[in-house]
This record gives structure tokens, sequence and C-alpha cells, in this order.
């Protein structure tokens, strides 16, 4: 449900926006935006979508004068055109606040020090991961990816409390700290791990492995970056900033919005940004409401972990896969470890899933090969070749880690 105050917001921004030659005079031709009065209303607007972003490039999504912009920030252009997204002076403050209350939720005080593994640049992580932590007055330790032996180093040296990182590169520095046999010398709490959805069973082996409490954190480049959504120690779901952001939750296919607590598309309007506000934003995150008040007391609304991305999605002999659903699986079958690839083929006129996990040296792969098999004709509904390889044969990497390959085209 959207809030008196925040269709306030909407009205005075669509307001603005309806002024503003390029981008948005384009986007809402035809529409008169100041007969948008209700929720109902809003939900008529069109939604924006990356490609249309990426049509803007370089700077016609800027919706200030130039003299406004301090800084841009740019999507990763590995599919195409990157993204550019420019900031005013209140966009950083407001990140940083958003930030800062992340650190909060998930208990960080100023006496924390904060290992900070994501990239810098024209990327968004790195440099929101440290703005929130100087604004909340902790230790920033700012690595950046990569250089395994120096993060250790550092992070014994410093005593680094926090790690923030994306789970691979998490999963990679804990089993790292194991081999060296240097956990003892490890001053880790927490885990603040952003950016790709991770199963219950890397979580539970990370945590594990570094001795700390995990939390997730949620964000996107085009909306600010990590940051505006945080789980809390309850560890149910992510609560997320609702003064800032407006989310909406729809059929990706419909585009209608879902009955309140069911799962479908991320879609986002931002309340407070300057530089490049953005109407319906479609994120192509898989989520879902979650109902009722948290037991930490936080009195913000909370979405789902993140299941998948609706592009992720896979069709194989007409049935929908997930990398949610795969992860979800492993963690019900005994034996298998949190990671995997899933190789899809077409040989001889059919569609062939093939799903190696990582299990240990001394199990009964066969056994365990079975009883997947039986997941996830059960689970999800397809037949798969499984074939169990040992721990660490599987690729980790220090950005998003790619799981299911498509090879059919
Ligand atoms: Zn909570």
């Amino acid at each position: 449900m959207m809030k008196e105050s925040q269709l306030e917001i909407i009205k005075k921004i669509l307001l603005r926006l309806s002024l503003l030659d390029g981008f948005y005079k384009q986007k809402f031709e035809g529409i008169d935006l100041k007969s948008i009065q209700s929720q109902e209303d809003f939900q008529k607007l069109p939604f924006t979508d990356k490609s249309e972003l990426r049509k803007a490039y370089p700077l016609g999504l800027q919706a200030v004068a130039d003299s406004e912009i301090v800084r841009i920030h740019s999507s990763s252009g590995t599919t195409g055109t990157p993204v550019i997204i420019p900031y005013t002076q209140k966009d950083i403050a407001d990140w940083a606040k958003m930030f800062k209350l992340c650190y909060e939720t998930a208990g960080l005080t100023n006496l924390d020090r904060v290992h900070i593994t994501p990239g810098y640049g024209l990327w968004t992580a790195g440099i929101g991961f440290q703005a929130g932590a100087e604004l909340l007055g902790a230790m920033v330790i700012p690595m950046g990816p990569g250089n395994t032996d120096k993060q250790i180093q550092m992070m014994m040296d410093l005593k680094s409390t926090v790690l923030c990182a994306t789970s691979s590169y998490a999963l990679l520095l804990a089993e790292e700290i194991y081999k060296r046999k240097v956990k003892e010398r490890i001053h880790l709490t927490k885990g603040i791990i952003g950016s790709e959805r991770w199963g219950e069973k890397m979580r539970r082996r990370i945590a594990n492995e570094l001795g700390v409490q995990l939390f997730d954190i949620y964000g996107l480049t085009e909306i600010y970056g990590p940051g505006i959504a945080m789980s809390c120690p309850e560890e149910c779901g992510m609560h997320y900033w609702d003064e800032y952001v407006y989310f909406e939750i729809i059929d990706q296919n419909t585009g209608e919005l879902v009955p309140e607590g069911e799962m479908g598309e991320l879609v986002i309007t931002t309340l407070q940004k300057e530089g490049a506000p953005l109407i319906r934003y479609r994120t192509h995150d898989l989520t879902r409401f979650l109902p009722g008040d948290c037991a930490c007391g936080l009195n913000y609304p909370r979405i789902d972990t993140i299941l998948g991305r609706t592009d992720d999605m896979i069709k194989v002999r007409g049935v929908n896969i997930y990398p949610g659903q795969v992860d979800e699986m492993l963690r019900e079958v005994e034996g298998a470890s949190c990671e995997y690839q899933v190789m899809i083929d077409h040989l001889n006129g059919k569609d062939i899933v093939t799903l190696f996990f990582e299990t240990e040296n001394n199990v009964d792969k066969k056994g365990i090969e079975q009883n997947i098999r039986q997941h996830c004709k059960s689970r999800i509904g397809i037949t798969v070749v499984p074939k169990a390889v040992s721990i660490g044969e599987l690729p980790r990497s220090e950005k998003k880690a790619t799981r299911i390959f498509d090879n059919r085209y």
C-alpha cells in the first residue's frame, strides 16, 4: 500500500518531471501527470526498463542543472551500452544515510572496523560501503577486490570486525582462512553480503567457517547502489527504507501487481533522488513482500531475500527454473555443498540438464547423485544428470558468479 506521504512526494516528482525536456518528457508523452492523484492512477504509469536507460547514454537521465551534479556511477557494460546515473550532493548524502541505517540494522557501532572488498570506481559498490561506515564513525579498511594474501594479512593485522563482500568472494576468503589455519587470528564478527543471490547452504558454510553472523544487503546501481534494503538480526527478509524508495511487486508477464505476499518482480520508484529519479523501474529481481511486523522492532517494511532474476529464469522442456530453486533443492540433500553449475545442452533433439555440485571427498557420491536426481524431479519438476565433483573444483569468483549456462542456442 502506498502511504499518503509517499503519494504526496510522488505527485511533486511527477510535476517536476513534466516540466523537463528530454527523457521524461518523451517517456510520459500524452499522459497528464497532474491527473495522477491516487495509487491506482500511479499504477497506470508505464514502467521504466533498463533498455530505455541505455538509450539515454550518456547523460540523458540527468534531471537537474549541470552545476548540481557532483558524481556519476555506471552499471557494468558487459551486456551492452552502460547506464550512467548522475548524482547530486543530496543523492550522495542520502545514500550514505541509508547505508548507515543498514549498518545500524546489523548492530554495527563506531568501534567496528569495516573491511570493504567490493570494487571501487564506476561501480557503486565500494564507495557506498565506505561512505556509510564513515558516517557511522566506524573505521574503514578500503581494500577493494582481489589480492587474497593481502586481504587476509590486513584482516589479521588490523583486526577487521566486519567483512563486506559478495557471497562468492566471502566463500573464497573463508576457504583460504581455513586452508591457512589462521582462523583464530581473524576477529570478524559480522559479514555483510551483497549483490548476488546465494543459497542457505552457502550462507551456513561462510558463517561457520568465518565464525560470523551474516547479513544481506540489497541495491542496484540505477537506484543509488547497495544500501536500500538490509536484513536484520532476525534473519527474515530485508527491511527497506520507504522514505527513499517505493516498492511494488508485479507479475513479470502481465505487469499487474501480484496479490500481497506472492512472488514477483520488484519495481522501484525513487522518492528523494534528484540527479536521476526513476519511476516504476523494473529491477528484474524476484521477491515478495513479507507481511506483519518484524520481531526486531524496526518499523520498516520488508521484502524476502532475492530468489533470482527474471532474466536468469530458464525454460527447459516447458518448466521454469530459477537459480534460487537449485539452491533450495541442494540445501535439502545431505552431503551436497552449495557450489553448483547447471549446464543446459541440446543433444539429439532433446534438452539435457547437467547439474555439477560439490561434495566432500569421503562421501557416497553415487548415492548423493541419486538423491539429487529425485529431488530435482520432485521439487523443480525436471530430470537432471547429476555430477558430483570435489570441494573446490568448481570456479570461485570475486565478482558475481554465473551458475546456469544455457548452451542450447
Ligand atoms: Zn527486522
